[in-house]
C-alpha cells in the first residue's frame, strides 16, 4: 500500500532495457544467488512505485477521441458531439509517454527488469490487461496517475519459457477524482529451447502479425549518420526488440542495415515455413472456408480454430500504399538511383487474387510510380543470408 521510497523521478527516454547507470548496492548481473534468494529480491519490489504524480501529456480531447473511434470503427454516438465522453477503453491512451518517453518514472521497474535480465529472463511478452472504469473522462479533463508494482509471481513455466509474471497497477484520476484502474501484466522469461537471439517477443497485441516485420520495427543505426535509433528498446510497452542491427551496418549497397527479424511463433510458423519453400500460404478456415491473412489462431468469421492452407497464386493488385520518407529506416529503403543512398520506398497493401490483403514492398519500381490498382506479382527476395521475404513487383509495367 504505502508508496515506497525510491521514487527518483528521473526521466528516461528509452524504457525498460538493460541500460542505465544506477546500480544498487553492487547488484550486478552475475550476482543472482539461489532461486529462493532471487525470488525474495523480486518480491521486495512489490509495492514499490513506478510513477508518482504522473500527468497526461494532453488533456482529454476531441481529436484523440475521434481518431481512436475511427481506428476502432466505433460509431457510438456517446463519443461525439457536445456532451461527448471518451471511450472508456482509451483509459491508458491518456497516460502514455509516446515516443519521447515517460517522465516522472522511478527506477524501480527498470531495476526489476534488469534483475530478471541478469537471471536469464531476457525476453518479455505482454500477457493481459484489466481495466476498471470509475468515472467518465470528458474533453478538458486533466489526467493524473500513479503506478505501482503490484505483484511478482512465483517462477512459472509456460509454453514460451520459464519466468515471472509482473503486474503493475496504474490508478488514473481526473480532476483529482478516481477515474479508473489499469492493470498490466507481462511475463519476463527465459525462452524455452530457442536460441536467445530470437529475443524479445512483441507485445501480445502484435503477436502473429507477420506483416509487422515489413512495415514496423525500428531501423537500425543507419548509414550516413542516421542517428541512434537502433538503441531504442521499449521493453514491456513497446516491445519492438530493436537489437543487433548495428553490427551489420555498411555504407553502400542495397541493404546496408539488416532488416528486423520477424517474430516467428506457434501461430505463424506455418507461414514462414511456406516462405522458406517459396510459397505464400493463406489460411483457410475449416469451419466456414473463410480465407484469412495475416495468420491467426482462429477464424474471425466463425470462431473455428481449425484451418488448412491455400497457396496464393502470386497475382494481386495494389489496394493502397504509402511512401515512407521520414523517419528514415535504412533497413527497408531501396537505394536512391541518383545518390545510392537509402531513399524513400513504397509500402503497399496488396490485395491478392484470392481476396485477402497483405502488406509488403513493391520493388523494382520507382516509389513514385506505385499506384492504386497497379497489378503486381509475387516474388521472394533474399534480404540477407538468413532472411527471405515475399515482396511484389509490377506485373506487365502498367503503372500509370
Ligand atoms: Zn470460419
Amino acid at each position: 500500500m504505502s508508496r515506497a521510497p525510491g521514487t527518483g523521478g528521473g526521466s528516461e527516454g528509452g524504457g525498460a532495457s538493460a541500460r542505465g547507470d544506477d546500480r544498487e548496492a553492487g547488484r550486478g548481473e552475475g550476482d543472482r544467488g539461489t532461486p529462493e534468494e532471487l525470488y525474495a529480491r523480486l518480491k521486495a519490489f512489490e509495492g514499490r512505485a513506478g510513477t508518482v504524480g504522473g500527468v497526461g501529456k494532453d488533456l482529454v480531447n476531441e481529436p484523440m477521441i475521434r481518431h481512436w473511434c475511427e481506428a476502432m470503427g466505433d460509431t457510438n454516438p456517446a463519443y461525439a458531439g457536445k456532451d461527448a465522453v471518451a471511450p472508456p477503453t482509451m483509459l491508458q491512451a491518456w497516460t502514455m509517454g509516446g515516443l519521447s518517453g515517460h517522465e516522472g518514472r522511478s527506477h524501480a521497474y527498470d531495476e526489476l527488469l534488469r534483475l530478471l535480465d541478469g537471471a536469464g529472463c531476457t525476453s518479455v511478452v505482454a500477457t493481459d490487461c484489466e481495466q476498471e472504469y470509475l468515472r467518465p473522462l470528458r474533453p478538458g479533463d486533466e489526467v493524473t496517475f500513479d503506478v505501482v508494482i503490484e505483484s511478482v509471481s512465483e517462477r512459472k513455466t509456460t509454453g514460451l519459457g520459464t519466468g515471472y509474471f509482473i503486474t503493475t497497477r496504474m490508478d488514473v484520476r481526473a480532476a483529482g477524482e478516481p477515474a479508473g484502474t489499469h492493470r498490466f501484466r507481462i511475463l519476463k522469461y527465459a525462452p524455452a529451447g530457442r536460441s536467445a537471439r530470437r529475443g524479445e517477443a512483441g507485445p501480445a497485441a502484435g503477436a502473429g502479425t507477420t506483416d509487422r516485420s515489413e512495415v514496423g520495427g525500428s531501423g537500425g543505426g543507419g548509414s550516413g549518420g542516421g542517428g541512434s535509433e537502433g538503441s531504442r528498446s521499449e521493453g514491456a510497452e513497446g516491445g519492438k526488440g530493436a537489437r543487433g542491427d548495428r553490427g551489420a551496418r555498411g555504407d553502400r549497397g542495397p541493404s546496408p542495415v539488416r532488416r528486423p527479424r520477424p517474430v516467428v511463433n506457434r501461430d505463424n510458423a506455418g507461414f514462414w515455413e511456406g516462405v522458406s519453400r517459396h510459397r505464400l500460404l493463406i489460411q483457410r478456415c475449416d469451419g466456414c472456408g473463410t480465407l484469412r491473412f495475416p495468420w491467426l489462431p482462429g477464424c474471425n468469421a466463425c470462431g473455428c480454430p481449425d484451418w488448412s492452407t491455400v497457396e496464393a497464386c502470386g497475382e494481386g493488385t495494389v489496394h493502397s500504399y504509402v511512401v515512407m520518407h521520414h523517419p528514415p529506416f535504412p533497413a527497408f529503403a531501396e537505394p536512391d538511383r541518383a545518390t545510392g543512398r537509402p531513399g524513400p520506398y513504397a509500402v503497399a497493401l496488396v490485395e491478392l487474387a484470392e481476396g485477402v490483403r497483405m502488406i509488403s514492398n513493391v520493388v523494382d519500381v520507382p516509389y513514385d510510380r506505385v499506384r492504386i490498382g497497379m497489378p503486381v506479382r509475387l516474388l521472394f527476395r533474399r534480404m540477407d543470408e538468413e532472411l527471405e521475404l515475399p515482396v511484389f513487383r509490377a506485373a506487365g509495367e502498367r503503372g500509370r
